[in-house]
C-alpha cells in the first residue's frame, strides 16, 4: 500500500498541531511509521487519503458499534443542523435521550449529559466527594478514565503506550489523593481501605477493563468490591465510557449483575458525536447543582446534534438483538485468530467478553496491567503493520481492546483471519 497523501498530511499536521494528531496515540508511536489520514468510512469500512481500505475494527474507540455513517443516525444529525445546531439552552431531545438511557441501564433513575468521557469521570468523582464528604479515590492501574488530573496515574493506553503513566503537570497534590489498586485483586483493594479508612469517597473501575486490552473481572471481583464498598460507605462508581451500550443495553451492571452507585457513559451514548453521561440514583444525582451544591456545567452540554445523534443509536441499540449477534460474530473471530496463532505455534494470550476483544504476545494469562505489560511489543508491532498492509483497521497499540461492529460480515471476519495467518509466519 501507498502513503504518501497520508505522509504529505502529517507533515503539515506536525508544524501547526503538537506531534500532528489531537490525541497522542493516533501518532503510531507505539507501533512506529507514518498514521494513515482518513477520508471517509462506510459501514464496516474506513478509507484513507491514499485511496486504501481497511476493515475496520477502531470504529471511532468504540462508538461505531453499528459501523460508521449509519444512516439513521446520519438522518437525525442532518435533520437537527437544519434547525440550528447549538442554543445553550433546554431542548425536548435531551428529555428524550434521558429518558430512554435511563430506561436501559439497571440501577439509575437520572442522568446528565457531558461532552467526553473525561468530563463525565471527572464530574462523577466531584460528585461522589461531595456527596459523601470525603477525599480519596481508588483506581486501578491501568485502568482509563479520561485525562483529568486524578486519574493520570498508571492510566492505561494512551497513557502507558507513551511510558509516562505519571504526567507533569498533575501535582502531588492531587496525586495523593488517589490510591491506586491492582485490577482483579480484592485482597490489594480490602488492604487499601483498611489504611485508610474513613477518607476514601470513591472507588472507580472499568468493570470490564478495555485500556490495557481487554481484561474481563474474574469471578467474584466485582461483587466483592460492592460488598467492600457497602461496609464502608464508599460510592463505587462504574466507568462504562467503553463498555456502556456495548456489551449489553445495560452495559456491565446488567451483564454481570453488579450494581454501582455513579455509570460513566461515553463513545456510543453519542453514535459518534462528542458526548459523555454520569447516571445514578435520584438522591445522589440531586447533588448536582442547580438542585444540589455540587457544580457541574457545559456550554454545548446536552448539544442538540450530539442528543439526536445519541438518541438514534440507543433507540436503534434498545429493537434489535444487536448484542447476541455481535458477540456471535466477536466469538467466531476469537476462534478463527485462536486456532492460527497456536498452529504457526505463536505464544499468545486472547481476553474477549462481548465484542471486545483483544491479542497479547504473552504466555501467562492476562489479568491485570501487570500482566498485559509482559506482552512482547516487537510482536504487535509487526502484527500491527501486517495487518494495516492487509487492509485491516487495528488500533495502534498493545494495550487497546478491538472493537467489533455490527457491519462486519462473515466474509470480513474470513478476511481477517487468513490475513493473520499469514502474518503468523513472520511473528
Ligand atoms: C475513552 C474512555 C474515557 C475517556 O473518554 P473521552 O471521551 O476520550 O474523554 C474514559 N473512560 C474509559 C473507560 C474510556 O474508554
Amino acid at each position: 500500500m501507498e502513503y504518501k497523501r497520508s505522509s504529505a498530511l502529517f507533515a503539515e499536521a506536525q508544524k501547526v498541531i503538537p506531534g500532528g494528531v489531537n490525541s497522542p496515540v493516533r501518532a503510531f508511536t507505539a507501533v512506529g511509521g507514518t498514521p494513515i489520514f482518513i477520508k471517509e468510512a462506510k459501514g464496516a469500512y474506513i478509507f484513507d487519503e491514499d485511496g486504501n481500505q481497511y476493515i475496520e475494527y477502531i470504529n471511532s474507540w468504540g462508538p461505531m458499534i453499528l459501523g460508521h455513517a449509519h444512516k439513521p443516525v446520519i438522518d437525525a444529525v442532518i435533520e437537527k443542523a437544519k434547525k440550528g445546531t447549538s442554543f445553550g439552552m433546554p431542548t425536548e431531545v435531551e428529555t428524550k435521550i434521558a429518558e430512554l438511557a435511563v430506561s436501559m441501564v439497571p440501577n439509575v433513575d437520572m442522568i446528565r449529559f457531558v461532552n467526553s468521557g473525561t468530563e463525565a469521570c471527572m464530574s462523577a468523582v466531584r460528585l461522589a466527594r461531595g456527596f459523601t464528604g470525603k477525599d480519596k479515590i481508588i483506581k486501578f492501574a491501568g485502568c482509563y478514565h479520561g485525562h483529568s488530573d486524578s486519574f493520570l496515574i498508571q492510566a492505561g493506553s494512551g497513557a502507558v503506550t507513551f511510558g509516562t503513566p505519571n504526567s507533569p503537570g498533575v501535582t502531588e497534590g492531587t496525586a495523593k489523593d488517589t490510591l491506586l489498586a491492582r485490577f482483579n485483586d480484592l485482597e490489594n483493594v480490602k488492604e487499601i481501605i483498611l489504611q485508610n479508612e474513613g477518607e476514601i469517597a470513591c472507588l472507580i473501575i472499568e468493570p470490564v477493563a478495555g485500556n490495557m486490552g481487554c481484561i474481563p473481572p474474574v469471578e467474584g471481583f466485582l461483587e466483592g468490591l460492592r460488598a467492600l464498598c457497602d461496609a464502608h460507605n464508599i460510592l463505587l462508581i462504574f466507568d462504562e465510557v467503553m463498555t456502556g451500550f456495548r456489551l449489553a443495553k445495560g452495559g456491565v451492571q446488567e451483564l454481570l449483575g453488579v450494581n454501582a452507585d455513579i455509570v460513566c457513559f461515553g463513545k456510543v451514548i453519542g453514535g459518534g458525536l462528542p458526548v459523555g453521561a454520569f447516571a445514578a440514583r435520584k438522591e445522589i444525582m440531586l447533588h448536582l447543582a442547580p438542585t444540589g451544591p455540587v457544580y457541574q456545567a457545559g456550554t454545548l452540554s446536552g448539544n442538540p446534534l450530539a442528543m439526536a445523534a445519541g438518541l438514534a443509536m440507543l433507540q436503534e441499540l434498545n429493537q434489535g438483538d444487536i448484542f447476541q449477534s455481535l458477540h456471535d460474530k466477536t466469538e467466531y473471530l476469537h476462534k478463527g485468530i485462536t486456532k492460527v496463532l497456536t498452529e504457526a505455534g505463536i505464544t499468545h494470550q486472547m481476553n474477549r467478553i462481548g465484542s471486545m476483544i483483544s491479542v497479547h504476545f504473552c504466555d501467562e494469562p492476562v489479568l491485570d496491567f501487570a500482566s498485559a505489560a509482559k506482552g512482547n511489543n516487537d510482536s504487535f508491532k509487526k502484527f500491527f503493520h501486517g495487518l494495516l498492509a492487509s487492509g485491516i483497521h487495528i488500533a495502534p497499540s498493545a494495550f487497546e481492546t478491538w472493537f467489533l461492529s455490527d457491519a462486519l460480515s462473515y466474509e470480513d471476519l474470513d478476511k481477517t483471519i487468513k490475513a493473520i495467518e499469514e502474518i503468523a509466519e513472520t511473528l
